[in-house]
């Protein structure tokens, strides 16, 4: 008792591209380590319409890889 009038923080994020911290973090990139877990890069909505998509097959497939039909 006595640490109950905490109120979470929001999940701020501080934005990889122009460095301003948003409440609305968008993953754009993660970086994956020899030693230790990896790291999570954020950029805020407006940039990470501009950021380039990730590269990576093995963990992101394209969409353009499935073949949707119309029905
Ligand atoms: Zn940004």
């Amino acid at each position: 008792m006595g640490t109950g009038d905490r109120k979470p923080r929001p999940p701020v994020r501080m934005c990889v591209r122009c460095e301003v911290t948003t409440e609305t973090p968008v993953v754009v990139a993660v970086v994956h380590q020899n030693s230790g877990p990896g790291f999570v890069v954020y950029a805020c909505q407006e940039c990470a319409v501009r950021y380039p998509p990730q590269r990576d097959v093995l963990t992101a497939p394209r969409p353009s890889d499935r073949t949707e039909g119309g029905r």
